[in-house]
């Protein structure tokens, strides 16, 4: 599961750029601090490499295994 924190996310975009998985996209979709958040649209074809939650700076994703560990 991907589990980005909306409230954290200051709509940077790395994410979109740094997934081999091509897992998110930018949105519409606008958090209270008025930034675009993005959507992992394509989350079924995350390879759990995690580097999406290393070098988000603001630690706003976290990739979380079917069985709950991170
Ligand atoms: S890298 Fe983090 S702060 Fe930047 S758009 Fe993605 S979730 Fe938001
Ligand atoms: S863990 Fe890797 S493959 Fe999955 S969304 Fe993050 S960067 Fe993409």
């Amino acid at each position: 599961m991907i589990y980005i924190d909306e409230k954290l996310c200051k709509g940077c975009d790395i994410c979109i750029f740094i997934c081999p998985a091509n897992v998110f996209e930018s949105s519409n979709k606008l958090n209270e601090r008025g930034y675009t958040i993005p959507i992992p649209i394509r989350e079924d074809k995350c390879i759990k490499c995690h580097l999406c939650e290393l070098i988000c700076p603001e630690l706003a994703i976290h990739i979380v295994d079917e069985d709950g560990e991170g």
